[in-house]
């Protein structure tokens, strides 16, 4: 495990993730993260891969497969950002990302306690100059910051793919399990937060029934929307979930497997949430590389499309 810390000279970056109805803006606390869920999409983004040599600098020979094992939090963030936004005249707030600020699509801002005193002082930070933000995680840690989270600017959101701990250990076995995030949500419903759940990434062997049970178990804790995406293992993801004994990513790395795996899922939820009553609630996540396996019209719908939540 190397452990460590790093300075970031821009806190904020401007973020594509619009085009998922999820912010204008992120905030990443940390290089790396703990959790090392086996599919994580990160280490195979630019942010990991084209920084080789900062982090074999750091004794971090294979930041891909190595994935899990390595943290460096940006200790300066709550400095840095406190000083940008004092000098920052525009906002950028497009109809999809609405203007928020994404903690963190690239680590998780609750996986430690040394992550959660940055994640704190940055969203303090942000409510200081009266920004929207997003807090997207997998540990319960958040409860801590109640109140400060219980607040109409902010919305917490867990990812919980499924409602099984079981399935969870083998996919994500460093990531507290669900059952610890369903029970974080309560907590947070009960302080009066707002709250959304990421149903993703979802693997290819869940079945219409767990999909209902899922959703309406997510549905006890009425979260504004509830995003979904299935589980993709075309980048270093694949191998990282091979290696790690999950031989179902083998049925999905091919391009025609993962569409067609994808469009499967999409029916299956689909179905699922009309027969619990929160298909409105619903908000996809298609990949732009659908292209050509569904209806254009229909890829073209979800991307960049708001969500149903509502922001003063
Ligand atoms: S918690 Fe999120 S960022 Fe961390 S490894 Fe898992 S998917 Fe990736």
């Amino acid at each position: 495990m190397t452990k460590g810390t790093e300075t970031i000279v821009n806190p904020l970056q401007k973020s594509k993730l619009n085009k998922k109805g999820l912010c204008d803006y992120v905030v990443n606390i940390a290089s790396g993260c703990l959790h090392g869920c086996s599919f994580c999409y990160v280490p195979s983004t630019p942010a990991i891969r084209t920084k080789q040599k900062e982090f074999a600098a750091k004794g971090v020979n294979d930041p891909q497969m190595e994935w899990g094992k390595y943290l460096f939090i940006r200790e300066n963030i709550p400095e840095a950002l406190s000083g940008e936004l004092a000098r920052r005249k525009t906002w950028q707030t497009t109809p999809s990302g609405k203007g928020v600020v994404l903690l963190c699509s690239g680590t998780d801002p609750y996986q430690n306690h040394q992550a959660a005193t940055i994640t704190r002082q940055t969203v303090e930070i942000l409510l200081e100059h009266e920004k929207k933000i997003r807090v997207l995680t997998r540990s319960p840690l958040w409860v801590r910051d109640l109140d400060i989270l219980a607040n109409r600017n902010v919305t917490v959101g867990m990812s919980i793919p499924y409602l099984n701990d079981e399935l969870s250990r083998k996919i994500e076995p460093h990531a507290p399990p669900p059952s610890k995030r369903y029970q974080a949500l309560k907590e947070g419903k009960k302080a009066g937060c707002r709250l959304f759940v990421a149903m993703a990434p979802t693997p290819p062997a869940m079945t219409l029934e767990d999909f209902k049970v899922n959703l309406d178990k997510l549905m006890e804790i009425d979260p504004e929307v509830i995003f979904w995406e299935p589980i993709n293992a075309r980048g270093s993801n694949g191998k990282r979930m091979l290696a790690a004994g999950l031989d179902f990513a083998g049925s999905v790395m091919t391009k025609q497997s993962w569409a067609e795996n994808f469009l499967h899922q999409w029916e299956l939820i689909e179905t699922a949430a009309r027969s619990v009553g929160c298909l409105d609630k619903l908000h996809f996540w298609p990949d732009p590389e659908l292209k050509g396996y569904l209806e254009q019209q229909t890829l073209d719908s979800w991307l960049y499309r708001p969500t149903i939540e509502q922001w003063s």
